[in-house]
């Protein structure tokens, strides 16, 4: 038997019993060798041999002894036992239900500080647990959402020209086509989304120049801002390398920037800055466009989150842009935030990474 009770209750029958036997074994070994003394108060003949108690009746001792002692210790050894096993065997019935999948069971905190300390990990484990299931099932649930719109307009237009109801034009095939770059845009958002997001995004960190990168992106994206009818600049003061991988981070520039050009009606400005700060370097990318109102800065960076769902879609993005934005930069150690003066106030998006 290895139950706990078990083991508790032989070892306090084995120290109670020692302890008797200690306490008036001696004793009885003693009255024994001379027991007129102590029970009529007269010795044997003085001189003479001591009487002795006959031999049965020091084991009859020595037995009452031992039944006492394995009857208070069973009894203890099972309180006790049961004090401190039952926390721990409701901790592991908790862990068993966890294990079958049910992530809502919680352990009551109870005992010694180190078995609460115990109960509080398990909880928390539990509470992890059940946050990321419930991640995984939106994120199924959001993907299948995004994928069946763009695949839904392929599947109908397809079927019509099939059935010569609506023969496809030029006009139909490059719509045709827009879903599909659509549906490319989704999966390789996605592929990088999951990597940012279980940080095993391989990052190639070597010495970059922030500043020239921002300039660089600037010029890339000139074009799209002229034709929108935007002004679009840099205001980067000239820093030490930061130890960064630079495709990543083009790309965060990238989303940050086509987002505050798609977001930004024509005549309106969008500004990046770079600049040194204490412990590292900091980009914001402001814009004069559409603001975000209060409620909407707490979860533009969630998958999928768009403020206005149509119009977003409409206009090409994934929704992925600012979660794949946060994935990166967390990566590398660090973080980004949206700050609005609300709705038609433009918005400033910073990042800060460390030097
Ligand atoms: P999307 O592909 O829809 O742009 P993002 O993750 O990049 O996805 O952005 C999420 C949502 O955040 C957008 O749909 C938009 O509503 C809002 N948003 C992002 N950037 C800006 C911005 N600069 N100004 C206003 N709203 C923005």
């Amino acid at each position: 038997m290895n139950r706990l009770w078990v083991r508790l209750s032989l070892m306090i029958t084995g120290i109670l019993f020692l302890v008797f036997f200690w306490q008036f074994g001696a004793i009885l070994i003693d009255a024994g060798l001379r027991p007129g003394r102590s029970e009529s108060g007269t010795s044997g003949a003085p001189g003479g041999p001591p009487d002795e108690l006959p031999t049965s009746e020091i084991l009859r001792r020595l037995l009452t002894y031992l039944a006492l002692s394995f009857v208070v210790g069973v009894v203890g050894g099972a309180l006790v036992g049961r004090v401190v096993s039952a926390p721990v065997s409701a901790m592991v019935r908790a862990a068993r239900r966890i294990g079958a999948g049910d992530l809502a069971t919680r352990v009551t905190m109870r005992g010694s500080r180190e078995i609460r300390e115990l109960a509080a990990t398990i909880n928390g484990m539990a509470a992890e647990l059940e946050r990321a299931d419930a991640a995984r099932r939106n994120l199924l649930a959001d993907v299948s959402h995004e994928l069946r719109t763009p695949l839904a307009v392929l599947e109908g237009n397809l079927q019509a020209a099939l059935d010569r109801v609506y023969p496809l034009d030029d006009a139909g095939i490059a719509n045709l086509y827009q879903q599909v770059r659509h549906l490319i845009l989704l999966v390789n958002d996605l592929r990088e989304l999951a990597l940012a997001e279980s940080r095993q995004l391989p990052l190639d960190r070597k010495p970059l120049d922030l500043s020239a990168l921002a300039g660089e992106t600037v010029q890339a994206l000139e074009p799209l801002a002229i034709e929108q009818g935007i002004r679009l600049s840099v205001a980067a003061e000239p820093l030490p390398p930061i130890e960064a991988d630079t495709d990543r981070l083009r790309q965060v520039l990238f989303n940050l920037l086509s987002n505050a050009l798609r977001y930004t009606p024509p005549g309106g400005e969008v500004v990046v800055a770079v600049a040194g700060e204490t412990g590292g370097v900091r980009i914001d990318v402001r814009d004069t466009g559409e603001g975000l109102a209060p409620e909407d800065l707490a979860a533009i960076f969630d998958r999928f989150y768009r403020v206005d769902r149509s119009r977003s879609r409409e206009t090409g993005g994934s929704g992925l842009g600012l979660a794949i934005v946060k994935g990166i930069v967390e990566s590398h150690g660090g973080t980004v935030e949206a700050q609005s003066g609300g709705r038609g106030h433009g918005s400033t998006f910073t990042v800060r990474l460390p030097a």
